[in-house]
């Protein structure tokens, strides 16, 4: 993921022509080289979620790439659900928890230890794969009580999270996927420098002919490591799309006054691309005080004793750094 950063000339009023705008995943699909897909720039939303934390630089910006890959794969749900991305590494940045509810809200944090988070920026070694260390990522669906939870775990040592999208692809649906992630930060104009906004953009491809034997012709780079002995042609649809991928800027894909529709029409023109209303995603917790209430209702007397401090139990949300208070009698066991 390079570093981007880009100025723009003037307010982005895409909306006005009729474009989705900023958290707005938009589907699209080209006909011609039986591909869909979706592609979406975060700009309001995430800048919320990320301001509200206040993490260090480089945490924010892997956890708005691990966000809007959370937001490509969860809108992606047919049925109502969640999706949850979940890293747990040995690196720095030791756990990385986004999940998105059916049919909008992302909720994102990151949890870092912040000496060996310095340690690791004094000594240039603070890109994403260095901040993450080895470990898993579980990208996990949960669609409630009647299904079953799916979980698929992809190993994170230096993998990308580009990468990480096409082996869980290819592991959970054998679907030849491909994927582009862009994150800066951006300054508007009259704005001083310490004013800045973290946006986002994602792409997302998936190779879909209809007839099933061409996806076993899908050449798969970056897939789960099998070997295959003979070098089979490949698909010169899913080919062609790889090559256009090849071609985009991290900067087109976060850049407002470019916009998801004009990046598709500069990508797919010449094949003909098929552009869907875009779906608004948000910034929103599911927390309430009721959920929280359950929780501590659980707890034996001993531990509500020790979550009490100064005669009151405070409990933040990890996600949207909510204060709920209570008070330790509410919870008095019955003897
Ligand atoms: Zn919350």
């Amino acid at each position: 993921m390079p570093e981007t950063a880009i100025v723009t000339e003037q307010q982005p009023k895409l909306g006005e022509f009729g474009f989705a705008g900023d958290d707005h995943v938009v589907p699209f699909e080209v006909g011609p080289l039986d591909v869909r897909g979706r592609i979406v720039q975060l700009g309001p939303m995430l800048d919320q979620i990320l301001g509200r934390h206040d993490y260090p630089e480089p945490v924010a910006r892997l956890l708005a790439e691990a966000s809007v890959l959370t937001v490509l794969l969860g809108t992606l749900l047919k049925f109502e659900g969640k999706f949850i991305l979940q890293t747990r590494t040995d690196g720095p940045v030791d756990m990385l928890v986004v999940d998105f509810a059916t049919p909008r809200a992302l909720r994102a944090y990151a949890r870092f230890d912040a000496d060996r988070l310095a340690a690791a920026v004094a000594a240039g070694e603070a890109s994403p794969k260095d901040l993450l260390g080895k470990g898993v990522l579980a990208l996990t669906i949960d669609q409630g009580a009647h299904t079953q939870r799916y979980q698929g775990v992809v190993p994170l040592d230096g993998t990308s999270l580009e990468d990480v999208a096409r082996v869980y692809f290819r592991q959970s649906e054998q679907i030849p996927t491909d994927v582009r992630l862009s994150v800066a930060r951006m300054r508007l104009p009259g704005e001083g420098a310490g004013h800045e906004h973290w946006r986002a953009g994602g792409i997302l491809a998936q190779f879909l002919p209809e007839a099933p034997e061409r996806l076993r012709l899908a050449d798969l780079p970056g897939g789960n490591g099998d070997d295959d002995e003979d070098d089979d042609p490949t698909d010169n649809a899913w080919q062609e799309l790889l090559a256009l991928f090849e071609t985009i800027e991290p900067s087109e894909l976060i850049d407002p006054t470019v916009g998801a529709e004009r990046l598709l029409y500069r990508l797919f023109h010449e094949h003909g691309v098929r552009v869907f209303t875009g779906i608004p995603v948000a910034d929103e917790c599911s927390c309430s005080r009721e959920k929280i209430r359950g929780i501590l209702e659980s707890f034996t007397a001993e531990e509500i004793v020790e979550s009490t401090e100064n005669g009151n139990i405070r409990v933040n949300c990890e996600f949207c750094s909510t204060e709920y208070l209570f008070d330790p009698t509410e919870f008095a066991k019955a003897e």
